[in-house]
């Protein structure tokens, strides 16, 4: 760990003109990006943060490992920008050039701080191991930078402070840059933020239409602060409250009287809020009620099972699951024989007989069961996209969702798994 934290923070001038009016810059450095290898996660998750600190990001640039473009990019930035943030290239190897190219941007020679090499070579030392040479390029600094602290890797980062302008550079790996964001780069920023923030509330709804939603809220849709939007989303519909204001809490007194508005109008289609996930809330519900619910996959080979599981604490309601993929399989499991001759193995009959199956058999409160199409040909003639989705449960009938989606093997089988976890809830709902 490279703690440099004290002195950095000496060096932030708490009168800087304000985040207000900064106009902000993220840099991803990478020919892995260029390339297409790699998605640019890590400008997405700085753009998705600078809204509640009130920064207003104006330009997202993408550039490769090349000293000469590297530094044109960020020479670039520095003369149209107020704040710059980079990720990737501070590593040791020969082609993370970020520091060199900083150094040559802002023409300000670049030396081994002593101190800081001592740290990194302690880290290594700490795991048993000798530092390579080379490493010792990540203990540079250039006279405005100072290191900021990387407790999960070994290269730190640098703030720089010059000509009024601030530039951070972060490293690469997503774990390294979250958190060196969360702990370290975003508190100061918002230190800075004198000016307005901006803060949502995002209520996920599932069973009603985008055109209807829109229609339901339409009152609430003229309002301006908060500001009141309307997205479809592959787990619903969401409805986005966003209020700007001079803090976070001025923000979050003009979100709730609205959210109040939009939860009467809504009611129960409302399953979540923000970051909350439909297997998270469903499970809640199932842990609340002391039920539990046990899964026969087909087309969606395992994903339902696989996204329930994605619920921290799942195994207090969650039995298990089977992935029948074969006729024969489904048989073996407990379907009935005669269904599947008669009705072929997508239809609503061996679905519903599937998820009877395994709620006897893994002696469940619920059994859901799910067969389909995922394409891309067609199987017993039903086309691309037919999904049957079947809930199980020894007090009522159960219930059975039939439908046809023709879109990518991927889109099927996630949809088929958001759609049984709706069904789940609606039962739950009347639990
Ligand atoms: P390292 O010390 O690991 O070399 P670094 O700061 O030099 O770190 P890079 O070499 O640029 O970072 O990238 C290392 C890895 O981090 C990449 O292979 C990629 O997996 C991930 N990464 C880098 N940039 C991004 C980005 N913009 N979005 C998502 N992931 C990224
Ligand atoms: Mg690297």
């Amino acid at each position: 760990m490279l703690p440099c934290a004290r002195r950095l923070d000496e060096a932030i001038d708490l009168d800087y003109p304000g985040a207000a009016s900064m106009k902000a810059e993220s840099i991803s450095i990478g020919t892995e990006i260029l390339l297409g290898e790699i998605l640019d996660t890590n400008a997405q998750y700085i753009a998705s943060r600078l809204p509640a600190l009130g920064i207003d990001l104006y330009w997202m640039t993408q550039v490769g490992d090349n000293l000469d473009r590297l530094s044109e990019a960020i020479r670039r930035a520095w003369d149209r920008s107020d704040l710059i943030l980079t990720t990737g290239g501070l590593g040791p190897t020969e082609d993370d050039l970020t520091r060199e190219a900083i150094a040559a941007a802002l023409d300000e020679p670049l030396s081994v701080d002593g101190k800081m090499e001592a740290q990194l070579r302690a880290f290594f030392s700490s795991r048993g191991l000798v530092m390579p040479e080379r490493n010792v390029k990540q203990a540079a600094l250039i006279p405005s930078a100072r290191p900021i602290a990387n407790p999960r890797g070994t290269a730190p980062g640098w703030w720089v402070k010059r000509d009024g302008r601030i530039l951070v550079a972060m490293p690469g790996p997503p774990v390294e840059m979250e958190r060196m964001w969360e702990e370290e780069v975003a508190p100061r920023l918002a230190k800075l933020a004198t000016g307005g923030v901006i803060v949502s509330r995002t209520l996920k709804t599932m069973g009603i239409g985008e055109g209807s939603v829109d229609e339901m809220v339409g009152p609430l849709l003229r309002s301006t602060n908060p500001s009141v939007a309307v997205y479809a989303k592959a787990d619903g519909v969401h409805l986005r409250i966003t209020a700007k204001a001079a803090s976070r809490e001025e923000a979050q007194r003009l979100i709730a009287p609205m959210e109040e508005e939009a939860r009467g109008i809504l009611g129960k289609t409302i399953w979540g809020a923000d970051d909350e996930t439909l297997e998270a809330a469903v499970g809640a519900m199932l842990r609340e009620r002391g039920l539990s619910v046990a899964t026969m996959e087909s087309c969606t080979g395992g994903l339902l099972a696989s996204t329930i599981t994605d619920a921290a604490g799942s195994s207090s309601y969650f039995k298990g699951g089977f992935v029948a993929y074969t006729g024969e399989m489904k048989i073996a499991l407990g379907v009935d024989e005669e269904l599947v001759r008669r009705h072929g193995v997508v239809s609503q009959e061996v679905a519903r007989d599937m998820a009877r199956a395994v709620r006897e058999r893994l002696g469940a409160d619920f059994g859901i069961g799910i067969t389909g199409v995922a394409g891309p040909e067609p199987l017993e003639d039903k086309p691309v996209g037919t999904i049957h989705i079947a809930l199980d449960d020894p007090d009522t009938s159960g219930q059975a969702i039939s439908y046809t989606f023709a879109q990518s093997r991927a889109a099927i089988k996630r949809r088929a798994v958001t759609t049984a976890l709706f069904l789940l809830r609606r039962a739950l709902l009347g639990r």
